[in-house]
């Protein structure tokens, strides 16, 4: 608007004893940027590295379940979901024999509902549910989202529906039996999810057959790439070390899906949000803060 005509339309507003009229005594604002947050579901630990990462020695101390959530001027996107809330107060009957393995630790303060309530939102709030796979500690809380549009590669819903013999271990059906009744999105492969860059996914098996990472370009920030279990710990990106079964489903993928997220990080100087690694989760910002 010209300074004129606002200068007149104030003196106007002065005249018919509006006092306040905001919108016309201010620029617009620009709409805002997306803004990416950082959650954990709870945490494991108390458990040998070797399973996540064959020859590994020692214990893992404690390991994130790290989720994430991008503000989007198109519409709330949320990357992964965490542990399914019953594990809060009925961890075994809902794990079996994994919560004690794992040392799964979760308290009523790591409900999806509270976490969300930290930066405003409802889940009914989120337009976009994508899962990098439907394993328990990525998938548990799709229930939780009727509402919203699920985004998976489409051989993972058949690999967590029927897995391959040995590979069900992960996949607890409970998580995910909500999925016969919420909209679908079936991926074959790479997508880019509003169609400008700033939210792109793509397949990268190995882990599992349907594994995809998220690659996220923020104004300021620039890329961050969200791992899900594509890769568990940054050593093992950086020394090629894969997890042993069931963590591995196909070694020679994982190894091809490892140099796919090696490429994409050098080529965007992207930062690498890898979901349990402990050092990178203890460095980022947690929700309410942002990157933007
Ligand atoms: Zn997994």
């Amino acid at each position: 608007m010209q300074k004129g005509i606002r200068r007149t339309l104030v003196s106007i507003a002065a005249l018919l004893g509006l006092t306040a009229l905001p919108l016309l005594s201010q620029p617009a604002q620009a709409q805002e940027g997306p803004k990416l947050y950082v959650f954990t579901s709870g945490s494991m630990g108390g458990f040998p590295k070797a399973a996540l990462q064959i020859g590994g020695t020692g214990n893992i101390d404690y390991m994130p379940v790290s989720f994430y959530i991008i503000k989007h001027p198109k519409g709330v996107v949320m990357f992964d979901c965490g542990n399914n809330d019953k594990t809060i107060t009925d961890p075994e009957g809902w794990w079996g024999p994994l919560a004690k393995g794992f040392g799964l630790k979760m308290t009523k303060d790591d409900a999806i509902p509270v976490q969300l309530a930290k930066i405003g939102l409802k889940p009914e709030d989120v337009k976009y549910l994508v899962v990098g796979h439907m394993h328990l500690d990525h998938a548990g809380n799709v229930g939780q989202f009727p509402k919203s549009t699920l985004v998976v590669q489409d051989v993972e819903m058949k690999a967590a529906w029927w897995p391959d013999v040995g590979f069900s271990v992960y996949y607890i059906p409970g998580d995910f039996a909500d999925t016969k009744k919420m909209d679908v999105m079936r991926l074959d492969g790479d997508f880019d999810l509003f169609n400008d860059g700033s939210i792109r996914l793509f397949r990268a098996p190995g882990h599992t057959p349907g594994s995809q990472f998220m690659v996220v370009k923020l104004p300021k920030t620039g890329s961050v790439i969200l791992t899900s279990d594509v890769v568990y710990m940054q050593e093992s990106l950086e020394k090629n070390l894969i997890p042993p079964i069931p963590g591995t489903q196909s070694p020679g993928d994982m190894y091809k899906s490892y140099a796919r997220i090696r490429h994409i990080r050098d080529v965007e100087k992207a930062q690498l949000f890898i979901a349990h690694d402990a050092e990178i989760f203890k460095a980022t910002k947690k929700a309410p803060e942002f990157y933007d």
